[in-house]
């Protein structure tokens, strides 16, 4: 490839990349330091090669095994609820997919504990944020409906995988005013925000949306 062509390439994407940016902020995005951050993070890394001309498209794409990565403002959405009412401490991700949502859960909080089932995709998710330089991410091969091993309390917990009932393992290692964000299928698919006050949980915003099924067990490459 000419320098000429890699040139129009660079310009091709992060005008993609400014786009999406605009497009965010009109729908209620507005935290400057997640913009910054979906503004820097290269989209097309993430999803299936076939796919990246439309990175920055508002729309789900494939990252292999029959998953999707979300549709930016499913994501925006989701970390500006944690940058709004969250301690950006320790968080739980059930899901990793293509690690598109943890390399953002990595800036902002001190350390991120992500699950997914499908071992090709936990191991590429690994490798991808590795080679990105992001450190504070532990990564387990895994069905994440029974937490995380070991016995941490959480500051937020976010499930990116629709599910029909809460996971009790979940939510039970999430500290005292610790956040949860949970697509859920029911009444309708819907992606909420929850804090967890003693044995009440205060809804603090709720939104329709789409996801992919959490399910159970892993599945080996
Ligand atoms: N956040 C991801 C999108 C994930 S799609 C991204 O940014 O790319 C949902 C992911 O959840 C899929 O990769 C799917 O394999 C995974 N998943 C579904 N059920 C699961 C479970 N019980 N435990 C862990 N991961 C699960």
């Amino acid at each position: 490839m000419s320098l000429h062509n890699l040139n129009g390439l660079i310009k091709q994407t992060e005008s993609r990349a400014s786009q999406m940016l605009q497009q965010l902020k009109s729908q209620g995005i507005h935290h400057p330091a997640l913009l910054a951050k979906m503004g820097n993070i290269p989209r097309e890394k993430f999803v299936e090669p076939a796919f990246s001309h439309l990175a920055y498209s508002a729309t789900p794409l494939p990252i292999g095994r029959n998953q999707t990565i979300s549709q930016p403002l499913t994501v925006a959405r989701m970390s500006q609820w944690l940058l709004e009412y969250a301690r950006l401490g320790r968080v739980l991700e059930v899901g990793t997919g293509s690690g598109y949502q943890t390399a953002i859960l990595a800036h902002f909080f001190n350390k991120v504990h992500t699950i997914e089932r499908q071992e090709t995709l936990h191991k590429l998710a690994k490798q991808r944020l590795e080679e990105m330089g992001i450190s504070n991410v532990e990564y387990l091969f895994g069905d994440g409906q029974a937490g995380w091993p070991q016995k941490i309390d959480m500051d937020a917990v976010i499930i990116t995988a629709m599910v029909s009932k809460v996971p009790v393992a979940l939510t039970n290692c999430l500290k005292e005013n610790g956040i949860l964000i949970m697509p859920i299928s029911q009444p309708t698919p819907q992606i909420g925000c929850w804090r967890k006050e003693g044995d009440r949980w205060k809804r603090l915003a709720i939104e329709a949306a789409h996801f992919v099924p959490l399910l159970e067990g892993k599945v080996y490459a």
